[in-house]
Protein backbone atom coordinates (compact mmCIF):
# COMPACT_ATOMS: atom_id res chain seq x y z
CA UNK A 1 0.00 0.00 0.00
CA UNK A 2 1.38 3.47 -0.99
CA UNK A 3 1.09 6.40 1.01
CA UNK A 4 -1.37 8.17 -0.82
CA UNK A 5 -4.24 4.74 -0.73
CA UNK A 6 -6.29 4.92 2.45
CA UNK A 7 -7.37 1.88 4.22
CA UNK A 8 -11.13 2.00 5.86
CA UNK A 9 -11.28 3.51 9.08
CA UNK A 10 -10.39 0.79 12.02
CA UNK A 11 -12.02 4.06 14.63
CA UNK A 12 -8.70 3.80 16.44
CA UNK A 13 -6.86 7.40 17.06
CA UNK A 14 -3.04 8.07 17.41
CA UNK A 15 -2.03 11.14 18.57
CA UNK A 16 1.36 12.50 17.34
CA UNK A 17 3.60 15.36 19.27
CA UNK A 18 6.67 16.02 17.69
CA UNK A 19 9.13 18.31 18.76
CA UNK A 20 9.43 21.47 16.88
CA UNK A 21 12.28 21.46 14.80
CA UNK A 22 12.25 20.39 11.15
CA UNK A 23 14.74 17.42 11.44
CA UNK A 24 11.81 16.42 14.18
CA UNK A 25 8.72 17.59 12.58
CA UNK A 26 8.69 15.46 8.92
CA UNK A 27 9.61 12.13 9.89
CA UNK A 28 7.13 12.27 12.79
CA UNK A 29 4.53 14.00 9.70
CA UNK A 30 5.57 11.49 7.36
CA UNK A 31 4.98 8.38 9.76
CA UNK A 32 1.63 10.41 10.56
CA UNK A 33 1.05 9.78 6.93
CA UNK A 34 1.44 6.13 6.68
CA UNK A 35 -0.46 5.06 10.24
CA UNK A 36 -3.71 7.03 8.82
CA UNK A 37 -3.29 5.16 5.01
CA UNK A 38 -3.52 2.12 6.87
CA UNK A 39 -6.84 3.21 8.68
CA UNK A 40 -5.45 4.62 11.96
CA UNK A 41 -7.09 8.15 12.76
CA UNK A 42 -4.05 10.96 13.37
CA UNK A 43 -4.13 13.67 15.36
CA UNK A 44 -0.42 15.65 15.94
CA UNK A 45 -0.52 17.75 18.82
CA UNK A 46 2.29 20.56 17.98
CA UNK A 47 3.72 23.67 19.37
CA UNK A 48 2.61 27.35 18.96
CA UNK A 49 6.72 27.62 18.58
CA UNK A 50 7.67 26.42 14.84
CA UNK A 51 4.00 25.51 14.61
CA UNK A 52 3.85 22.94 11.25
CA UNK A 53 1.38 24.25 8.29
CA UNK A 54 -1.11 22.04 8.79
CA UNK A 55 -3.56 21.87 5.77
CA UNK A 56 -0.33 22.37 3.11
CA UNK A 57 1.15 18.86 3.08
CA UNK A 58 -0.89 16.92 5.00
CA UNK A 59 -4.83 17.60 4.91
CA UNK A 60 -5.67 14.02 5.67
CA UNK A 61 -4.03 14.68 9.42
CA UNK A 62 -5.90 16.56 12.00
CA UNK A 63 -3.55 19.06 13.48
CA UNK A 64 -4.28 20.30 17.15
CA UNK A 65 -2.26 23.25 18.86
CA UNK A 66 -1.41 23.00 22.64
CA UNK A 67 -0.93 26.82 23.19
CA UNK A 68 2.50 26.73 25.50
CA UNK A 69 3.87 29.85 27.24
CA UNK A 70 7.58 29.41 26.41
CA UNK A 71 9.46 31.74 28.05
CA UNK A 72 11.05 35.00 25.27
CA UNK A 73 14.75 33.76 25.34
CA UNK A 74 14.16 30.31 24.46
CA UNK A 75 12.25 30.73 21.27
CA UNK A 76 15.57 33.37 20.11
CA UNK A 77 17.63 32.02 17.36
CA UNK A 78 20.75 32.13 19.49
CA UNK A 79 19.25 30.01 21.84
CA UNK A 80 21.13 27.72 23.93
CA UNK A 81 19.80 24.51 22.07
CA UNK A 82 19.75 22.11 25.80
CA UNK A 83 18.29 25.54 27.82
CA UNK A 84 15.61 25.39 24.41
CA UNK A 85 14.57 22.28 24.82
CA UNK A 86 14.59 21.77 28.69
CA UNK A 87 12.35 25.23 28.59
CA UNK A 88 10.56 22.92 25.83
CA UNK A 89 9.88 20.62 28.12
CA UNK A 90 8.56 22.73 30.90
CA UNK A 91 6.51 24.53 29.17
CA UNK A 92 4.61 21.73 27.45
CA UNK A 93 4.08 18.66 29.98
CA UNK A 94 0.87 21.12 31.31
CA UNK A 95 -1.15 21.79 28.07
CA UNK A 96 0.07 18.68 26.20
CA UNK A 97 -1.57 16.98 28.90
CA UNK A 98 -4.37 19.12 28.84
CA UNK A 99 -4.65 18.90 24.65
CA UNK A 100 -3.99 15.19 25.44
CA UNK A 101 -6.88 14.84 28.09
CA UNK A 102 -9.23 16.90 25.68
CA UNK A 103 -8.87 13.93 23.02
CA UNK A 104 -9.32 11.11 25.10
CA UNK A 105 -10.86 8.38 25.24
CA UNK A 106 -10.49 8.08 21.89
CA UNK A 107 -6.94 7.42 21.31
CA UNK A 108 -5.23 4.06 21.51
CA UNK A 109 -1.55 5.53 21.86
CA UNK A 110 0.40 8.70 21.36
CA UNK A 111 3.64 8.63 19.97
CA UNK A 112 6.28 11.55 21.30
CA UNK A 113 9.20 12.26 20.12
CA UNK A 114 11.92 10.68 22.53
CA UNK A 115 13.25 14.54 23.46
CA UNK A 116 10.02 15.28 25.06
CA UNK A 117 10.24 13.36 28.14
CA UNK A 118 8.24 15.39 30.16
CA UNK A 119 5.10 14.82 27.55
CA UNK A 120 5.98 11.27 27.94
CA UNK A 121 5.29 11.49 31.55
CA UNK A 122 2.23 13.50 30.99
CA UNK A 123 0.88 11.04 28.37
CA UNK A 124 0.97 8.73 31.16
CA UNK A 125 -0.51 10.70 33.60
CA UNK A 126 -3.77 11.96 31.03
CA UNK A 127 -4.34 8.34 30.42
CA UNK A 128 -4.68 7.49 34.24
CA UNK A 129 -7.15 10.58 35.10
CA UNK A 130 -9.39 8.77 32.53
CA UNK A 131 -9.18 6.05 35.56
CA UNK A 132 -10.54 7.99 38.18
CA UNK A 133 -13.87 7.89 39.97
CA UNK A 134 -16.03 10.54 39.02
CA UNK A 135 -17.16 12.59 42.96
CA UNK A 136 -20.98 11.92 43.73
CA UNK A 137 -21.59 10.00 40.16
CA UNK A 138 -20.33 6.45 41.67
CA UNK A 139 -19.63 4.12 39.92
CA UNK A 140 -18.48 5.85 36.94
CA UNK A 141 -14.87 7.08 35.89
CA UNK A 142 -14.22 10.14 34.10
CA UNK A 143 -13.75 7.99 31.23
CA UNK A 144 -17.51 6.77 31.42
CA UNK A 145 -19.02 10.15 31.20
CA UNK A 146 -21.56 11.42 28.09
CA UNK A 147 -19.54 12.00 24.67
CA UNK A 148 -20.30 12.88 21.36
CA UNK A 149 -17.77 12.29 19.03
CA UNK A 150 -16.98 15.43 17.12
CA UNK A 151 -18.66 17.26 19.88
CA UNK A 152 -16.38 19.62 21.80
CA UNK A 153 -16.51 18.46 25.51
CA UNK A 154 -17.95 22.68 26.38
CA UNK A 155 -20.20 23.00 24.07
CA UNK A 156 -21.64 19.62 25.34
CA UNK A 157 -21.34 20.64 28.74
CA UNK A 158 -23.20 23.99 27.90
CA UNK A 159 -26.06 21.84 26.29
CA UNK A 160 -26.35 19.39 29.43
CA UNK A 161 -26.39 22.46 31.47
CA UNK A 162 -29.13 24.37 29.65
CA UNK A 163 -31.65 21.01 30.02
CA UNK A 164 -31.02 20.56 33.76
CA UNK A 165 -31.44 24.86 33.95
CA UNK A 166 -34.81 23.98 32.29
CA UNK A 167 -35.73 21.31 33.77
CA UNK A 168 -35.30 23.03 37.30
CA UNK A 169 -36.69 26.29 36.36
CA UNK A 170 -39.88 25.48 34.25
CA UNK A 171 -40.92 22.04 34.40
CA UNK A 172 -43.84 20.45 37.38
CA UNK A 173 -42.27 17.27 37.62
CA UNK A 174 -39.99 14.76 36.15
CA UNK A 175 -41.10 11.66 34.26
CA UNK A 176 -38.10 8.93 34.16
CA UNK A 177 -38.30 5.72 32.74
CA UNK A 178 -36.73 3.50 35.08
CA UNK A 179 -37.48 1.63 38.10
CA UNK A 180 -36.66 0.98 41.66
CA UNK A 181 -35.00 -2.21 41.85
CA UNK A 182 -31.92 -0.94 39.18
CA UNK A 183 -31.71 3.25 40.40
CA UNK A 184 -32.77 3.48 43.48
CA UNK A 185 -29.85 5.52 45.02
CA UNK A 186 -30.06 7.61 41.51
CA UNK A 187 -33.83 8.54 41.68
CA UNK A 188 -33.74 9.02 45.39
CA UNK A 189 -30.41 11.63 44.62
CA UNK A 190 -32.79 13.37 41.69
CA UNK A 191 -35.76 13.59 43.78
CA UNK A 192 -33.37 15.49 46.62
CA UNK A 193 -32.09 17.86 43.94
CA UNK A 194 -35.16 18.68 42.08
CA UNK A 195 -38.04 20.53 44.18
CA UNK A 196 -40.54 18.95 41.52
CA UNK A 197 -41.57 15.32 42.04
CA UNK A 198 -40.03 12.20 39.94
CA UNK A 199 -41.96 10.18 38.74
CA UNK A 200 -40.36 6.53 37.84
CA UNK A 201 -42.95 5.18 35.44
CA UNK A 202 -40.54 2.07 33.77
CA UNK A 203 -40.07 -0.17 31.93
CA UNK A 204 -42.60 1.41 29.48
CA UNK A 205 -41.90 -1.15 26.72
CA UNK A 206 -43.12 -4.17 29.67
CA UNK A 207 -45.66 -1.59 31.09
CA UNK A 208 -47.55 0.10 28.05
CA UNK A 209 -50.48 -2.78 26.88
CA UNK A 210 -49.92 -1.68 23.57
CA UNK A 211 -46.24 -1.10 23.44
CA UNK A 212 -45.42 -4.56 21.65
CA UNK A 213 -47.60 -3.87 18.70
CA UNK A 214 -47.52 -0.02 18.71
CA UNK A 215 -43.49 0.24 18.82
CA UNK A 216 -43.61 -2.60 15.63
CA UNK A 217 -45.26 0.23 13.37
CA UNK A 218 -43.42 3.01 15.13
CA UNK A 219 -40.02 1.76 13.87
CA UNK A 220 -37.78 3.11 10.44
CA UNK A 221 -37.23 0.08 9.89
CA UNK A 222 -40.28 -3.36 9.29
CA UNK A 223 -38.93 -6.27 11.93
CA UNK A 224 -37.58 -9.31 10.08
CA UNK A 225 -39.96 -12.37 12.22
CA UNK A 226 -38.66 -14.81 10.26
CA UNK A 227 -35.34 -14.78 12.93
CA UNK A 228 -37.78 -15.88 15.40
CA UNK A 229 -38.53 -19.20 13.99
CA UNK A 230 -34.24 -19.66 13.46
CA UNK A 231 -34.47 -19.22 17.15
CA UNK A 232 -37.04 -21.84 17.97
CA UNK A 233 -34.81 -24.54 15.86
CA UNK A 234 -32.36 -23.57 18.91
CA UNK A 235 -30.81 -24.60 22.78
CA UNK A 236 -31.64 -22.57 25.67
CA UNK A 237 -29.39 -19.80 25.99
CA UNK A 238 -27.32 -20.66 22.79
CA UNK A 239 -27.61 -17.37 20.63
CA UNK A 240 -25.92 -14.29 21.39
CA UNK A 241 -28.04 -11.44 19.51
CA UNK A 242 -26.43 -8.57 18.42
CA UNK A 243 -27.34 -4.86 17.56
CA UNK A 244 -26.20 -1.43 17.68
CA UNK A 245 -29.85 0.33 17.96
CA UNK A 246 -30.80 2.64 15.33
CA UNK A 247 -28.57 5.74 15.39
CA UNK A 248 -25.20 3.79 16.38
CA UNK A 249 -22.52 3.33 13.04
CA UNK A 250 -19.10 1.98 13.20
CA UNK A 251 -16.59 1.67 10.45
CA UNK A 252 -15.41 -0.60 8.25
CA UNK A 253 -12.89 -2.02 10.25
CA UNK A 254 -14.42 -2.29 12.73
CA UNK A 255 -17.33 -3.78 11.23
CA UNK A 256 -15.26 -7.03 9.36
CA UNK A 257 -13.69 -7.21 12.50
CA UNK A 258 -17.18 -8.10 14.76
CA UNK A 259 -18.04 -10.24 11.42
CA UNK A 260 -14.58 -12.23 12.07
CA UNK A 261 -15.16 -12.49 15.79
CA UNK A 262 -18.25 -13.65 15.40
CA UNK A 263 -17.65 -16.35 13.01
CA UNK A 264 -14.06 -17.26 14.75
CA UNK A 265 -15.89 -17.66 18.37
CA UNK A 266 -18.15 -20.87 17.24
CA UNK A 267 -21.24 -19.16 19.04
CA UNK A 268 -24.43 -18.99 16.76
CA UNK A 269 -25.46 -15.36 16.59
CA UNK A 270 -28.40 -13.46 15.17
CA UNK A 271 -26.62 -9.98 13.94
CA UNK A 272 -28.47 -6.85 12.77
CA UNK A 273 -26.91 -4.68 10.32
CA UNK A 274 -29.11 -2.12 10.13
CA UNK A 275 -29.00 -0.28 6.57
CA UNK A 276 -26.41 2.49 6.38
CA UNK A 277 -24.60 1.69 9.53
CA UNK A 278 -21.36 1.01 8.60
CA UNK A 279 -19.17 3.57 7.45
CA UNK A 280 -17.00 3.91 4.34
CA UNK A 281 -18.98 1.01 3.01
CA UNK A 282 -20.04 1.40 -0.69
CA UNK A 283 -22.82 -0.41 -0.16
CA UNK A 284 -26.00 0.16 2.09
CA UNK A 285 -25.44 -2.87 3.98
CA UNK A 286 -21.88 -3.97 3.18
CA UNK A 287 -20.87 -7.47 2.01
CA UNK A 288 -19.58 -9.70 5.15
CA UNK A 289 -15.66 -10.76 4.89
CA UNK A 290 -14.80 -13.09 2.12
CA UNK A 291 -14.30 -16.09 3.50
CA UNK A 292 -15.80 -16.68 6.49
CA UNK A 293 -17.85 -19.47 7.85
CA UNK A 294 -21.17 -18.04 8.99
CA UNK A 295 -23.33 -21.26 8.96
CA UNK A 296 -23.85 -20.53 13.24
CA UNK A 297 -25.03 -17.10 12.25
CA UNK A 298 -28.87 -15.32 10.89
CA UNK A 299 -28.49 -11.48 9.87
CA UNK A 300 -31.25 -9.58 9.71
CA UNK A 301 -31.87 -5.60 8.65
CA UNK A 302 -33.99 -4.92 11.34
CA UNK A 303 -35.12 -7.52 14.56
CA UNK A 304 -38.49 -7.62 16.26
CA UNK A 305 -36.00 -6.76 19.54
CA UNK A 306 -38.07 -7.21 22.88
CA UNK A 307 -39.45 -10.26 21.14
CA UNK A 308 -35.76 -11.82 20.79
CA UNK A 309 -34.70 -10.87 24.00
CA UNK A 310 -37.56 -12.84 25.67
CA UNK A 311 -36.94 -15.52 23.44
CA UNK A 312 -35.75 -18.50 25.63
CA UNK A 313 -32.56 -19.39 22.88
CA UNK A 314 -31.23 -16.03 23.64
CA UNK A 315 -27.94 -16.30 25.95
CA UNK A 316 -26.38 -12.97 25.80
CA UNK A 317 -26.96 -9.56 23.95
CA UNK A 318 -23.89 -7.79 22.36
CA UNK A 319 -25.32 -4.05 22.88
CA UNK A 320 -24.20 -0.79 22.42
CA UNK A 321 -26.31 -0.08 26.06
CA UNK A 322 -28.41 2.19 24.49
CA UNK A 323 -31.53 2.92 27.73
CA UNK A 324 -34.03 1.22 25.62
CA UNK A 325 -32.09 -2.12 25.18
CA UNK A 326 -30.15 -1.75 28.27
CA UNK A 327 -33.80 -1.85 30.11
CA UNK A 328 -35.68 -4.60 27.48
CA UNK A 329 -32.43 -6.89 28.39
CA UNK A 330 -32.38 -6.31 32.20
CA UNK A 331 -35.91 -6.86 32.63
CA UNK A 332 -35.87 -10.23 30.27
CA UNK A 333 -32.79 -11.30 32.46
CA UNK A 334 -30.30 -11.59 29.42
CA UNK A 335 -26.40 -10.63 30.43
CA UNK A 336 -24.88 -7.86 28.01
CA UNK A 337 -21.59 -7.93 26.09
CA UNK A 338 -21.17 -3.57 26.38
CA UNK A 339 -20.05 -1.61 23.33
CA UNK A 340 -20.86 1.89 24.31
CA UNK A 341 -20.36 4.05 20.90
CA UNK A 342 -21.35 7.33 22.31
CA UNK A 343 -23.97 9.95 24.22
CA UNK A 344 -25.15 8.22 27.38
CA UNK A 345 -24.39 4.44 26.13
CA UNK A 346 -20.61 4.80 28.75
CA UNK A 347 -22.86 5.53 31.59
CA UNK A 348 -24.78 3.17 30.95
CA UNK A 349 -22.76 0.23 30.01
CA UNK A 350 -20.76 0.88 33.48
CA UNK A 351 -23.92 0.37 35.18
CA UNK A 352 -24.08 -3.13 33.58
CA UNK A 353 -21.12 -4.11 33.81
CA UNK A 354 -20.10 -2.95 37.31
CA UNK A 355 -23.47 -1.56 39.26
CA UNK A 356 -25.50 -4.19 38.50
CA UNK A 357 -22.51 -6.94 37.28
CA UNK A 358 -25.09 -8.34 34.63
CA UNK A 359 -22.23 -7.61 31.73
CA UNK A 360 -18.56 -7.65 30.32
CA UNK A 361 -16.68 -5.00 28.52
CA UNK A 362 -16.04 -5.24 25.03
CA UNK A 363 -13.23 -2.83 25.71
CA UNK A 364 -11.82 -0.30 23.76
CA UNK A 365 -9.15 -2.62 21.22
CA UNK A 366 -11.15 -4.18 18.74
CA UNK A 367 -9.58 -7.17 16.97
CA UNK A 368 -11.50 -10.61 16.14
CA UNK A 369 -9.63 -12.51 18.98
CA UNK A 370 -10.48 -10.37 21.29
CA UNK A 371 -14.08 -10.27 20.21
CA UNK A 372 -14.02 -13.96 19.80
CA UNK A 373 -12.55 -14.30 23.68
CA UNK A 374 -15.11 -12.34 24.93
CA UNK A 375 -18.20 -13.69 22.87
CA UNK A 376 -16.73 -17.01 24.36
CA UNK A 377 -16.93 -15.22 27.68
CA UNK A 378 -19.95 -13.73 27.47
CA UNK A 379 -21.91 -17.59 26.46
CA UNK A 380 -20.13 -20.55 27.39
CA UNK A 381 -17.61 -19.01 30.39
CA UNK A 382 -17.51 -19.33 33.75
CA UNK A 383 -17.71 -15.16 33.80
CA UNK A 384 -20.50 -15.15 31.84
CA UNK A 385 -22.22 -17.99 34.04
CA UNK A 386 -22.25 -15.66 36.98
CA UNK A 387 -23.33 -12.31 34.63
CA UNK A 388 -26.14 -14.68 33.39
CA UNK A 389 -26.75 -15.69 37.57
CA UNK A 390 -27.14 -12.14 38.32
CA UNK A 391 -29.21 -11.27 35.17
CA UNK A 392 -31.58 -13.59 36.44
CA UNK A 393 -31.90 -12.29 39.93
CA UNK A 394 -32.41 -8.95 38.67
CA UNK A 395 -34.97 -9.90 36.14
CA UNK A 396 -36.95 -11.48 39.06
CA UNK A 397 -36.70 -7.92 41.07
CA UNK A 398 -37.58 -5.58 37.67
CA UNK A 399 -40.43 -7.75 37.54
CA UNK A 400 -41.57 -7.67 41.04
CA UNK A 401 -41.06 -3.94 41.25
CA UNK A 402 -42.37 -3.24 37.80
CA UNK A 403 -45.44 -4.81 39.16
CA UNK A 404 -45.66 -3.74 42.56
CA UNK A 405 -44.96 0.33 41.52
CA UNK A 406 -47.93 2.23 42.09
CA UNK A 407 -45.63 5.20 40.13
CA UNK A 408 -48.36 5.63 37.09
CA UNK A 409 -51.01 6.09 39.47
CA UNK A 410 -49.00 8.78 41.15
CA UNK A 411 -48.37 10.53 38.11
CA UNK A 412 -51.78 10.65 36.65
CA UNK A 413 -52.92 12.10 40.53
CA UNK A 414 -50.02 14.47 40.27
CA UNK A 415 -51.30 15.42 36.57
CA UNK A 416 -54.62 15.87 37.62
CA UNK A 417 -53.89 18.08 41.05
CA UNK A 418 -52.04 20.59 38.68
N1 LIG B 1 -34.62 -2.13 18.09
C1 LIG B 1 -35.43 -3.02 17.43
N2 LIG B 1 -34.87 -3.82 16.47
C2 LIG B 1 -33.55 -3.76 16.16
C3 LIG B 1 -32.73 -2.85 16.86
C4 LIG B 1 -33.30 -2.05 17.81
O1 LIG B 1 -36.64 -3.11 17.69
O2 LIG B 1 -33.13 -4.51 15.27
C5 LIG B 1 -35.24 -1.26 19.10
C6 LIG B 1 -34.86 -1.67 20.52
O3 LIG B 1 -35.78 -2.64 20.99
C7 LIG B 1 -34.92 -0.35 21.26
C8 LIG B 1 -34.64 0.70 20.21
O4 LIG B 1 -34.73 0.05 18.95
O5 LIG B 1 -36.21 -0.15 21.81
C9 LIG B 1 -33.26 1.28 20.31
O6 LIG B 1 -33.24 2.18 21.37
P1 LIG B 1 -31.94 2.35 22.26
O7 LIG B 1 -32.27 3.36 23.32
O8 LIG B 1 -31.46 1.05 22.77
O9 LIG B 1 -30.81 2.85 21.28
P2 LIG B 1 -30.76 4.05 20.19
O10 LIG B 1 -31.33 3.47 18.95
O11 LIG B 1 -31.55 5.21 20.72
O12 LIG B 1 -29.30 4.32 20.08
Amino acid sequence: MDGQERAPHTGRRVVLFPLPFQGHLSPMLQLGALLRARGLAVAVLHTDFNAPDPGRSYPELDFVPIHETLPEEATSPDADIVAQLLALNAACEAPFREALASLLPDVACAVVDGQFYAALGAAAKADERLEEPVPELEPLRARDLIRVDGCDADALCGFITRVADAMRASASGVVVNTFDAIEVSELAKIQTELSQPAFAVGPLHKLSPAAATAAEHNFLHAPDRSCLAWLDAHPPRSVLYVSLGSVACVDRGVFDEMARGLAGSGVPFLWVIRPGSVRGAAEDVPPLPAGLDMSRGKVVPWAPQTDVLAHPAIGGFWTHCGWNSTLESVYEGVPMLAQPCFADQTVNARYVTHQWGVGLELGEVFDRERVAEAVRKLMVGQEGAVMRARASDLKIQANQSAAATPAIDNLVKYICSL
